[in-house]
Order: structure tokens, then sequence, then C-alpha cells
């Protein structure tokens, strides 16, 4: 949390927090954000709302948890890769062909479209 808290502020301000300011700082932090977004997610988390933001000002807690929500949301309704199950290729994007020669498969094709 402190990591994140420092990185934050750095990015917003410039500079870097006290070390006094930065305890303050990362405990309301991890108040607002415990129990919902998990410790190890944090900063891909942070690096999600950072690069979402139109604001100029400093990072603040709560919008660590709507950069938490939209990943949630993406995750959830994203498909999953299915290209190693691929029948054709088997996940190698190639489908043999008879004069074993190959071709790009289907599955990539559609993945660029
Ligand atoms: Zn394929």
């Amino acid at each position: 949390m402190l990591d994140v808290v420092k990185r934050a502020r750095l990015a917003a301000l410039g500079q870097a927090l006290s070390g006094t300011e930065l305890k303050d700082t990362s405990r309301a932090w991890t108040e607002i954000l415990m129990g919902i977004v998990p410790l190890e997610r944090l900063n891909e988390c942070y690096l999600t709302a950072m690069r979402n933001r139109n604001s100029t000002f400093p990072l603040n807690a709560s919008e660590l948890c709507t950069a938490w929500r939209e990943m949630q949301a993406i995750e959830r309704f994203a498909p999953k890769p299915q290209v190693a199950d691929c029948e054709i290729c088997r996940g190698t994007g190639w489908e043999q062909m008879e004069n074993r020669a190959v071709r790009p498969c289907k599955c990539r094709q559609s993945k660029t479209a």
C-alpha cells in the first residue's frame, strides 16, 4: 500500500510525500480499499486508475475502487482466449495443409477482424 500511495503522489505532484504524510495517506487508503481491492491486484488497479483518469487532481482512493469495479466487469464479460483450444491449429495459429504447407488458421483470422 505504501508503495502505491507513494507513486500516486509522486506522479500527481512531482514530489514524494514526507514519511508522516505517506503513512497517514496510506492508512486512509487502506481503510477505504480494505475488503474491496485484493492487495495483490492493488498495483494493477492503481495503473488502471491512473491511465483512465482525466483529472489533474491527485488520485484518491475511491478512484481505485472505481477502477477495480471496471476491471472486474471487464474480466467477467470478456471471453476467455480460446486460441489454445482450437482443434485445427492446436494453438499454433497455423493450419497444416495436406501438402505439408501451412496457412494462417481461421481462429487467428477472426481475431484480427
Ligand atoms: Zn486455430
